[in-house]
């Protein structure tokens, strides 16, 4: 019987794969993968040598609700052909992506087994490197859907802007880090809530232990001349924290002296 797993490289391969995750994709009787660096694919291809990788999908200037879809047929096509199937996809495969997500569930629907596994998110990373906890409160969102879907912001909370690098843009358009028009209108919407001042910072995790993060901070003015690519992020941390509520405090019955 057909079974699949969705597994998460991390960040850095292999150091970020799980024991778990190694297991899978050793067993598997074919591997679909997709990582944007040489480590993590190397990697796969040297654990099991049926894998396939996904990146041919992309076709430059088709929506890439398209090649999602491509991607799911082709992975449910090996499930249906009664094969244990891994999908492998960098970072936490269930953040940010949409195929990870619809082939569990269309396989589940179908009566094949699927299980998606944790990875090491490009968040998770982030946490570690720019050492923001996000327990103060978190904003995170998909930085078009974010334009598109006017939200509030309270800038006590960090805010995460995930793909900066193609606002607007909902075609494959491969392109390299540069700077983009669009990032001049979401500093325009960035400043609806945030002084001109305020430190934002473009966050890149690092494929590989050899070299660090980029980190480049800046203040919010600045941002519509930054160079962006695929893999940025965009991160404001906390500003000031909010008011305490008092009467909420007495509420809980929680003792002043030992509030943080
Ligand atoms: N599943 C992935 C995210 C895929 S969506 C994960 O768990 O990290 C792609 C977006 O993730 C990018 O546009 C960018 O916002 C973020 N991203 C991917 N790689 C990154 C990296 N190395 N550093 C920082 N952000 C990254």
């Amino acid at each position: 019987k057909g079974s699949l797993a969705v597994v998460g490289t991390g960040i850095q391969a292999p150091g970020q794969i799980t024991l778990e995750t190694k297991d899978y994709l050793a067993k598997a009787d074919k591997v679909f993968y997709l990582v944007p660096d040489p480590f993590a694919s190397r990697y796969i291809r040297d654990i099991n040598p049926d894998a396939e990788d996904l990146y041919h999908f992309y076709v430059p200037g088709q929506p890439r609700k398209v090649t999602y879809e491509n991607m799911v047929d082709t992975i449910l096509a090996e499930v249906r052909k009664n094969k244990r199937v891994c999908a492998a996809f960098y970072g936490h495969p269930g953040v940010f992506a949409y195929p990870t997500h619809k082939s569990v569930y269309l396989a589940r629907k179908e009566g094949y087994r699927a299980v998606m596994l944790s990875g090491v998110s490009s968040e998770d990373c982030m946490i570690s490197d720019l050492g923001l906890d996000p327990s103060i409160g978190c904003h995170s969102y998909e930085a078009t859907s974010f334009l598109v879907r006017p939200v509030p912001i309270f800038p006590s909370c960090m805010l995460i802007l995930w793909q900066i690098g193609v606002i607007g843009d909902l075609c494959f358009t491969p392109k390299e880090a540069e700077t983009s028009p669009a990032m001049e209108i979401l500093t325009e919407r960035l400043l609806q809530f945030y002084p001109e001042n305020q430190e934002v910072i473009v966050y890149e995790a690092s494929f590989s232990p050899v070299w660090g993060p980029r980190a480049d901070a800046m203040p919010l003015k600045d941002l519509p001349r930054a160079v962006v690519s695929g893999i940025s992020t965009l991160v404001i941390p906390p500003v000031a924290s909010e008011s305490i509520d008092q009467a909420m405090i007495d509420r809980l019955g929680i003792n002043r002296e030992w509030m943080g």
